[in-house]
């Protein structure tokens, strides 16, 4: 196990030899504890619309404009038949914080996605009420995707302004967790005013709240969005950590290594910044990626930062293009929801547990 110290040089470090060790240990790691399988999750961005006013983010409340959207259930329709077709495991539906989404239109919405096709559903709506997180739950959702951006309290405060009351996602870190959902959690590496000591606790909260799946991206500034400015601002001062792809890369490849059975995105922040990034993350700990399948029309509206990836029009030949790479890197293309292996063998609840 590696030693606050220990991950908080191999953060700083720009020695070859220490970035090849760790490429390789968390290579190893992904292979022995999640396999060669990477599972695939189909994307699909259903709302723009967003109530916050996210210092980050592209599609804040702020953004006049933006041209707003929210999909229909048949247009979300279309984008599952893509996924089914594909031989995906999992569709995971996004959005602004929208409360235009409606309870009782989602819960028929996953309820009849559930009892229709054999994906896992996964929601990523930002802070919902208790009700409609129980209420999805028990129309068959299978996990929720909540990043607590970062570990910092006094900075996600700053750049994460409160609607009614301040926002605890640990706390719903935790109810998702009690009401059966499997969690996804992670941060976003480089924010203006992040340290290095707060990306080492990052790391170990990764592990101490048991997450089933942990998204980790580069910042990436967006222009008229307050962080712009303080991250043009914060460029070489000594505490602040840089928001490059390589040290995104550290970050997944030190959580592959202190949470070695978690499932780990090759992240599209990662993909956008760098043409090879998801082929890079693949190779440092990760065993997931989600496809983008909302229509070119929408996805071109979700711009929650500016160089998002172009996606191909196509989404025959974007698949093609993840499989064949899955491929050549000497990896297979997941089969089923791939949930890790500790949820898919935790036991029942009338089932006697192994000798
Ligand atoms: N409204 C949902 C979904 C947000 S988009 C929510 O708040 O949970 C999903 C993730 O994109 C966010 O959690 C954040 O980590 C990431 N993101 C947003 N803006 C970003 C930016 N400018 N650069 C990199 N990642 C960003």
């Amino acid at each position: 196990m590696l030693s606050s110290v220990e991950i908080l040089e191999l953060l700083k470090t720009n020695d070859q030899q220490d970035l090849d060790w760790l490429w390789r240990e968390a290579d190893v790691a992904r292979q022995k504890h999640v396999g060669s399988a990477v599972h695939l999750r189909g994307l699909i961005e259903i709302s723009n619309y967003c109530a916050r006013s996210c210092w980050y983010c592209g599609i804040n409340c702020h953004n006049s404009h933006l041209a707003r959207y929210r999909m229909s259930a048949d247009e979300i329709w279309l984008c599952v038949q893509l996924a089914t077709n594909f031989e995906y495991g999992t569709v995971v539906l996004q959005a602004g914080e929208d409360p235009g989404i409606e309870r009782n239109w989602l819960a028929e919405l996953v309820s009849s996605i559930k009892a229709e096709t054999d994906l896992a559903v996964t929601l990523s709506l930002g802070e919902r009420s208790q009700n409609d997180l129980e209420c999805w739950r028990q129309a068959g959702a299978d996990r929720y995707l909540l990043r607590f951006e970062t570990s910092d309290r006094q900075l996600f405060e700053k750049i994460h302004p409160p609607l009614q009351k301040s926002s605890d996602r640990f706390e719903m870190l935790q109810q998702l967790a009690q009401l059966g959902y499997q969690v996804g959690s992670g941060v976003m590496v480089g924010l203006p005013g992040q340290s290095y000591h707060s990306l080492v606790d990052d790391i170990f909260l990764f592990s101490s709240l048991k997450l089933d799946m942990v998204g980790i991206g580069p910042f990436i500034p967006v222009p008229d969005t307050p962080l712009y400015r303080q991250w043009h601002d914060s460029l070489g001062r000594a505490e602040q950590v840089p928001n490059t792809v390589l040290m995104a890369y550290k970050v997944l490849a030190l959580t592959r290594i202190v949470v070695p059975n978690v499932n780990l995105p090759a992240t599209t922040a990662l993909g956008s910044l760098d043409k090879a990034g998801r082929a890079e993350a693949l190779q440092r700990g990760a065993n997931v990626i989600m496809p983008n399948l909302t229509p070119a029309r929408y996805a071109s509206l979700y711009q929650i930062y500016p160089q998002k990836k172009e996606m191909s029009r196509d989404y025959q030949a974007n698949d093609r293009l993840i499989k064949d790479l899955i491929i050549a890197l000497g990896r297979e293309v997941g089969r089923g929801p791939g949930s890790i292996p500790q949820v898919m063998e935790m036991p029942g609840p009338f089932e006697e547990p192994p000798a």
